[in-house]
């Protein structure tokens, strides 16, 4: 099934998704930067001696849960979680800025038809095309945002050479991939850091081929996982959900178990609205994440704020900020990473809990 709102599944029982004409969320112009990704966590582990996960590698706490053989940490667990990193982790090409080179060469269609620009007349039934492709390769939300420069990077994950996104790359294709409900559902354990993976991967492959169905048409495409821009506020622009206390997207149809890829394009295209079902009252009144996360990483206040939580905050907008130096502690001691504060959120449409046994009998 595709709805009318480009998604795989109809939305949660009970909510009632309304377009509006501005997304919903509140920026402080004096305080919002590009983000420099030099600040991830990610990287701060390599290079910030104040940051607390310096220097510790998943190898040790890894390895001493495989001994200890702890359900849902064992060697099998290990071998699904990394395996599941396959084409995300390998194919490093999936990302690639342009058009990919066929090893073997031409295909059997050859290779001068696509080099001509393909007219476009009507960009909303152009957007309509573009998803129907997109969840043919696999995406199970799609949305379309103009792009708000605002939302890229300053710089690049792995090069830290300056984001430079050409000025006609005026759209987003935003994607969203279900994760697995039994696989998060056994969080923190190892088949829920699959479940993860696996996301990444699918990621990887719905925007390389869309990218690839893009450039067949004689348009520009850069596809990004989490690299380029941020894909929370792009995806809030699209119209495939609200943000959560959590700090991460929760969509009507999946709640927050879904992974975000993007595609930016030259090609014309018509743009979704933002939508709003009332996440950001419902947080309010609702702290469950809170409460799962083992090392309280995630704001309880009532109210969202201003006020970073950390050297890896991105300051500027009213949110809950979620401490990042926390959240990554504690996956390093978990030797795995996490995604309690993704199942035990309501908005989500699987099971809050699930053994390892319950995961692998299937
Ligand atoms: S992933 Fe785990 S540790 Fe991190 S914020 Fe969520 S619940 Fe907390
Ligand atoms: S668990 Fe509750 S507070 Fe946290 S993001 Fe989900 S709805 Fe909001």
């Amino acid at each position: 099934m595709v709805t009318a709102r480009g998604a795989k599944a109809a939305p949660r029982k009970g909510i009632r998704v309304r377009e509006v004409d501005e997304p919903p969320y509140e920026i402080d112009e004096g305080q919002l930067r590009r983000y420099d990704q030099n600040n991830l966590i990610f990287r701060r582990a390599g290079h910030d001696p104040d940051f607390v996960g310096y220097g510790i590698g998943f190898d040790r706490e890894g390895l001493k849960r495989i001994r200890e053989g702890r359900p849902g940490y064992t060697r099998v667990d290990y071998a699904l979680s990394e395996a599941s990193w396959t084409v995300h982790d390998v194919w490093v090409d999936s990302f690639s800025w342009d058009r990919l080179p066929r090893p073997h060469g031409p295909s059997l269609m050859g290779d001068q038809w696509h080099r001509n620009r393909f007219e476009v007349e009507d960009p909303s039934e152009m957007a309509e095309r573009v998803k129907r492709a997109a969840m043919f390769y696999g995406a199970d939300l799609v949305g379309i945002a103009e792009l708000d420069e605002r939302w890229l990077y300053r710089n690049m994950r792995y090069t830290l050479e300056p984001v430079d996104l050409p000025e006609e790359m005026r759209y987003a294709v935003v994607m969203a991939v279900e994760m697995d409900e039994t696989g998060i559902a056994t969080s923190p354990g190892c088949p829920a850091s699959a479940a993860t993976g696996l996301g990444y991967s699918r990621m990887a492959f719905v925007a390389s081929t869309l990218a690839e169905f893009i450039r067949n048409l004689g348009y520009s495409a850069v596809p990004a996982g989490n690299d380029v821009g941020l894909s929370v506020p792009l995806a809030i622009d699209a119209g495939l959900g609200e943000l959560g206390r959590h700090g991460m997207l929760i969509t009507p149809e999946y709640g927050p178990r879904v992974r975000l890829c993007k595609v930016y394009t030259d090609l014309p295209l018509g743009v979704d609205r933002p939508v709003e079902f009332g996440v950001g009252e419902f947080c309010k009144g609702c702290r469950l994440c809170a409460e799962a996360c083992p090392v309280e990483a995630i704001s309880r206040e009532r109210d969202p704020g201003w006020e970073p939580s950390c050297g890896s905050s991105n300051p500027g907008a009213l949110k809950w900020y979620v401490d990042g130096e926390k959240c990554y502690a504690y996956w390093l001691d978990n030797g795995t990473d996490c995604s309690n504060c993704v199942s035990v959120c309501p908005f989500n449409t699987g099971p809050p809990e699930a053994s390892p046994e319950e995961f692998w009998g299937g």
